[in-house]
């Protein structure tokens, strides 16, 4: 399981960063590493181009994970960098960049934009199966999410665009919809596929989401 990513574009970055002539670069050695968006490759080009802005690069780390609690031990060894930076530019998921966040008490600024949570389907091909919606119906829809597979996210599909099997609006792609339907009626159960799902109700999944495990 990775927290899939995708670099901001440089305008972007260099929007984010106007009026921070000096910056400290962090990236993270697992997810991002793993996606090529905040390894120690990506964070030496980064460098590079923040160079050429004519910004000072106080310096740089690759955490291991910066979304765990060893990230305070890194932020705290390379803290005096850290202070003569304006900002830091987090090249990690958003985890990492709040992880960071708590830490420093300096602007944090994120490199990349964090899609989505993904399972490895065969070597470097990432999907989204769960969106973490807190209201898993999974039993009803043959294991296969329709938050996630469906392109509208349509908890009571299909809607009607479905084209031999292809979704209207990505046709290189299956209809999650229609997914569901094969799978609930190899396994005869596509009474199922007439039962109203309601409404997500967000109460039970208040945000911020916590959980204690004892
Ligand atoms: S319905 Fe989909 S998004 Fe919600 S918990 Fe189940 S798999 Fe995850
Ligand atoms: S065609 Fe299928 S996957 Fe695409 S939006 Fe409609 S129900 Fe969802």
């Amino acid at each position: 399981m990775k927290s899939i990513t995708k670099q901001k574009t440089f305008e972007e970055i260099e929007q984010q960063l106007d009026g921070f002539d000096r910056v400290y670069i962090a990236g993270c050695g697992t997810c991002a590493t793993m996606s090529k968006t905040g390894g120690r490759e990506e964070v030496l080009e980064m460098r590079e181009r923040l160079q050429e802005l004519g910004k000072l690069v106080t310096g740089w780390i690759v955490i291991p994970t910066a979304c765990d609690e060893m990230t305070e031990v890194a932020i705290k060894e390379n803290n005096g960098a850290i202070q003569n930076a304006k900002c830091i530019l987090v090249m990690s998921c958003a985890l990492g960049v709040h992880k960071l966040s708590t830490y420093i008490d300096k602007p944090v600024i994120p490199a990349l934009d964090t899609l989505f949570i993904g399972i490895e389907d065969s070597p470097g091909c990432f999907q989204e199966v769960c969106a973490q919606c807190g209201q898993c119906v999974l039993g009803e829809t043959a294991g296969i999410c329709p938050l996630t597979a469906c392109h509208k996210g349509l908890l009571n599909g299909p809607c009607g665009g479905t084209d031999n099997g292809k979704c209207e609006v990505d046709k290189e792609k299956d209809c999650g919809w229609t997914l569901i339907y094969q799978r609930l009626k190899e396994q005869g159960r596509l009474d199922l596929m007439r039962k109203y799902h309601s409404p997500r109700d967000c109460n039970v999944a208040p945000r911020p989401r916590t959980t204690r495990i004892t």
